[in-house]
């Protein structure tokens, strides 16, 4: 059963399926595996009727804890101040640094077909929604220092209280040690040493913390989303799912604190670029809200739900990544519709197929059916000058494309010439010599030029018009000629392209006219090295 069906099956009564983050930088595409495993199970709860609701939430009272995201004359001021009180970078028209980031994140979610409940933790806190929560904590302190010393090992002095406050003077919120609860006020200090990250201001004074002037730290904040929205299921990071771990300590508190069981754990693993966990930081090449620019939303969407959430990913976008991708979502789409499948699947294809689709009622059989012009193919058909690539990929087919079909042909362009612009190998790349051979014709075997005219030969008597039958006959010549497929390949590839690699060769020679094929073949064919030959040489 697929992983998500499993759960669901398990599942009593109403759910509340639910994500957040802490929006410290430029997010990366890896921060899409917790929502999108919300967005599966939400959807796998909500097919087997169960009552379910997604919901997704901003971490924005967190302090500021990274100066390398920060201009340097910021850097003093800004550290340890919440999120959404340090200001957007400059050139965003966003109101807090907070929503300027989180913002570009939660714009992908709905394009990619998730439409959670959002809830930014910075309102909760000043509409009075967490106070409830600040008072349990802090007249709990005890039990809390408690928990932490027993689940963590992490001590805290006996004046130590569960809450920071937001610095009257100074704003910061990492800096601030709460030391006494009277019921309905609290005294704090602001310390230069309290962190190492942050050098709070000194100030200190007695105060009400409710009403947005406070927060929870990390764990008892969890724990109290999980109380205020109802969670019943919460997928965590493998990094927080350790034991003693956040997840401990906030299972912990929930129980303990919030009189409250917490919610389902499904621990998830990390998406990691190129074998290195990728930090939220350190984003570059691969943050989410590109990625969702170049993939089409489906293509992301099974980028996270192909393997059980325990499954690390890699995905460096460099290299042939992208298109094993779209081959890989193709292979479960051919599945998924009854088509015969080479290599081993997944348990469960169609689900996985379905639950990547925008729409989760989708038919799945019937998408699944549609033409989708493999990846690599069109790629290299972009490329070739003067190619109509829709007429093109409907002789592929057999038939016209049809709405639906040209619409996910136009999705794979986008993604190509993206690919092709930022990640593509070198041998991807492709200049056809048109108006002579290259000059590397020159290098051909005289057994290499008879095996081009005689496809020449069979090309003209045969007519081929598509990419597979042009493929079917390179091969078919090759035999015949006794020739090994890897020089047939390379000499083709030296007569159009000028070089011993490419792409393959019968949907090259499928998308150039026909003409033109027959009449560099020849040329090719007959070329001898000579001094007028050379000069004719790359074009
Ligand atoms: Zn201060």
């Amino acid at each position: 059963m697929y992983w998500a069906d499993e759960l669901a099956a398990n599942a009593g009564g109403p759910q509340v399926v639910s994500d957040s983050k802490t929006p410290s930088g430029t997010i990366h595409v890896g921060s899409f595996r917790g929502p999108i495993l919300v967005d599966a199970i939400w959807r796998a709860l909500r097919e087997r009727g169960v009552d379910a609701q997604a919901t997704y939430g901003v971490d924005d009272m967190d302090p500021m804890d990274a100066q390398a995201l920060l201009t340097p004359d910021a850097v003093d001021r800004y550290m340890g101040v919440p999120l959404a009180h340090v200001p957007a970078p400059a050139g965003s028209g966003a109101s807090s640094y907070a929503r300027h980031f989180a913002g570009q994140f939660l714009d992908t979610f709905a394009g990619l077909g998730f439409h959670p409940y959002v809830f930014w933790m910075s309102e909760l806190y000043a509409s009075g929604a967490m106070d409830p929560f600040l008072r349990i904590a802090l007249d709990r302190a005890d039990r809390v220092r408690e928990i932490y010393e027993r689940v963590a090992n992490v001590h805290h002095p006996r004046e130590w209280h569960p809450i920071s406050l937001v610095c009257e003077s100074c704003g910061k919120v990492g800096t601030t040690i709460v030391l006494e609860w009277d019921g309905s006020q609290v005294r704090y200090e602001c310390r230069s040493d309290l962190v190492t990250w942050a050098h709070g201001c000194g100030h200190g004074g007695r105060v009400s913390p409710f009403g947005g002037r406070s927060k929870l730290p990390w764990n008892l904040e969890w724990a109290a989303q999980w109380s205020y929205l109802g969670v019943t299921i919460e997928p965590s990071g493998k990094d927080l799912s350790t034991k003693g771990g956040s997840r401990d300590r906030s299972d912990a508190i929930a129980r303990e604190v919030f009189d409250r069981e917490p919610p389902l754990n499904v621990p998830y693993e990390f998406l990691n670029i190129g074998g290195r966990k990728m930090s939220t930081s350190k984003g570059r090449g691969a943050t989410a809200h590109e990625m969702a620019e170049v993939l089409p939303p489906e293509l992301v969407r099974f980028l996270f739900l192909r393997h059980r959430p325990n499954h690390a990913l890699d995905f460096d976008p460099s290299g042939d990544t992208i298109p094993r991708l779209f081959d890989e979502y193709d292979r479960i789409a051919d599945a998924t519709a009854g088509r015969e499948v080479r290599g081993e699947l997944p348990p469960d294809p169609d689900r996985i197929f379905k639950v990547c689709q925008l729409d989760p009622d989708t038919d799945a059989a019937a998408e699944a059916s549609r033409y989708r012009p493999p990846f690599g193919h069109l790629a290299l058909l972009g490329q070739v000058p003067g190619v109509d690539v829709v007429e093109r990929f409907a002789a592929e087919k057999g038939e016209t494309l049809d709405a639906a079909e040209l619409s996910i042909l136009e999705a794979r362009r986008r993604a190509a010439r993206a690919w092709l612009e930022h990640w593509a190998p070198e041998r991807a790349r492709l200049v056809v010599h048109r108006s002579a051979p290259p000059a590397e014709v020159a290098a051909l075997s005289d057994e290499q030029r008879i095996y081009l005219g005689g496809l020449a030969l069979a090309a003209e008597r045969e007519g081929p018009a598509s990419g597979e039958a042009w493929q079917n006959l390179v091969f078919r010549v090759a035999q015949e000629a006794a020739m090994p497929a890897g020089r047939a390949f390379g000499a083709l590839y030296i007569a159009f392209l000028g070089r011993t690699n490419g792409p393959r060769a019968g949907w090259l020679l499928a998308a150039l006219p026909a003409e033109f094929v027959i009449g560099r073949l020849r040329k090719a064919a007959g070329w001898r090295a000579s001094p007028e030959g050379a000069a004719e040489g790359s074009a």
